[in-house]
């Protein structure tokens, strides 16, 4: 038995539980991967930029560059008339200094020569013949200093920290990735998480059911969370309520997987064995938690890699999963935010609640007319259904201490389905 309970009959709050959990589990060592797999990894150092971005001062515009000083006094009664020297396209080099009295017919992303200080789109000025080398510009208005100049160095200097170790890659990171030269990324392994599924009345979802037989939903389910948890799942065969043929099976899942989770056996019924086993491989920490659905979770350390036992009812494994497991699998994949997003909302309907345990609703989202995100918890809560954890937008938290809450009350709604980290 761990240290953190006095007996493991002890019923161990969800925050409690979190952070035994979180101390047993450290970001996984770096991997390096190309930038272009680099998708969804967390980056395991801080990397810099190898030159400026961009590295030259460069038109945002298809226009003309010169001097802002020359078309200063330029009115419609008095346009100013600069002499076009050359014609300078995305990817060329003018290497002479532009001249008072002079201007460089420019396009977008194409390097500003020397000399000049300010662009004006095409759209907005005129010139003679077909404004090409030789012609004039034609200009009726003055144009600020640095207008339409995208400046060397904008988007980052070299050598300063374009990404810093923690960030999880999206397609801007990638971007500026690719322009700071880090086209092989070091990002923490991702975990692979071992799911067992437990119950002799469990066939595989490709099977038929005989009499007294379920499908293996959870061990689907499981799969699904622990992919939108960001990690590897490793589903396992499912498996009958036979202490050796689990034990067997979790000390294999144990040496394969960086973590392992079960689903069933694991509360007081005269087939539930994980328990036992977990404590019999290695060492157990808590064996109850206080929410609902999730009731009895045993969580065990064995040869270093964590084990989570969640429930066996559906609702019950994968709040299980989501409140306990997710944090965990962010820490170990090196992510800063390791919790689902919550939001407050207003109670769509009076609520009760028996006993001490904290629930965690089933309910949809929507905004009153009022404009107010209103939470309302499905009336059937029983933890052995999918359907209402498919439809729900959110789990309401209701707190242990309270019984009932009125419609319009105040709850914490904890978001499945957002990255961790969106501001909502
Ligand atoms: P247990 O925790 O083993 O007592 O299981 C609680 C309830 O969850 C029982 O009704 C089981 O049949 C059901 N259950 C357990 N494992 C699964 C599973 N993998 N898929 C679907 N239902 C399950
Ligand atoms: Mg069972």
């Amino acid at each position: 038995m761990g240290t953190l309970v006095a007996s493991l009959d002890e019923l161990v709050a969800v925050e409690k539980a979190q952070q035994v959990i979180l101390e047993e589990v450290a970001p996984l060592p770096a991997e390096t991967v190309a930038l272009t797999d680099a998708y969804g990894r967390t980056t395991a150092v801080d990397l810099s930029s190898d030159i400026d971005v961009s590295p030259f001062d460069n038109s945002a515009m298809d226009g003309f560059a010169f001097r802002a000083a020359d078309v200063a006094d330029a009115s419609e009664e008095s346009p100013a008339r600069l002499q076009i020297v050359a014609h300078i396209a995305a990817g060329d080099w003018y290497g002479e200094e532009v001249q008072p009295g002079q201007c460089v017919r420019i396009m977008t992303g194409a390097a500003l020569p020397d000399g000049v200080d300010a662009v004006e789109m095409i759209e907005k000025v005129a010139f003679t013949e077909r404004g090409l080398v030789g012609d004039y510009l034609v200009l009726d208005h003055p144009v600020e200093t640095g207008k339409n100049i995208r400046y060397a160095g904008e988007e980052i200097k070299a050598g300063t920290v374009a990404l810093s170790a923690g960030t999880t890659i999206g397609p801007a990171a990638m971007g500026l990735l690719a322009s700071t030269g880090n086209t092989m990324v070091p990002v923490h392994r991702v975990p692979t998480v071992g799911i067992l599924s437990l119950g002799s009345e469990l066939v595989e979802a490709g099977e038929y059911p005989t009499p007294g037989h379920i499908r293996n939903s959870n061990g689907p389910a499981l799969v699904g969370c622990v992919t939108r948890a960001g990690a590897t799942p490793k589903l396992y065969p499912t498996l009958p309520d036979d202490y050796e043929a689990i034990k067997a099976t979790l000390a294999q899942a144990i040496a394969e997987c960086d973590f392992v989770i079960s689903s069933g056996g694991a509360s007081a019924g005269d087939f539930d064995y994980i328990t036992d086993i977990a404590d019999d491989l290695g060492t157990v920490y808590f064996k109850y938690v206080n929410m609902r659905p999730g009731k009895s979770q045993t969580f065990a350390v064995i040869d270093n890699t964590p084990f989570l036992g969640l429930a066996g009812n559906p609702a019950a494994a994968v709040c299980g999963f989501e409140m306990l497991v997710f944090p965990a699998l962010q820490k170990m994949l090196g992510r800063k935010t390791l919790f689902h997003p919550t939001q407050q909302a207003s109670l769509g309907k009076d609520t009760k609640k028996k006993g001490a345990r904290e629930n965690y609703l089933r309910a949809t989202l929507a905004r009153n007319a009022d404009g107010q995100l209103v939470a309302t918890p499905y009336r059937n809560q029983s933890s052995a259904l999918f359907s209402t954890l498919q439809t729900s937008d959110c789990l309401v938290i209701v707190p242990g201490e309270v019984n009932f809450l009125p419609a319009g009350a105040e709850v914490t709604c904890v978001h499945l389905d957002i990255t961790a980290g969106t501001v909502i």
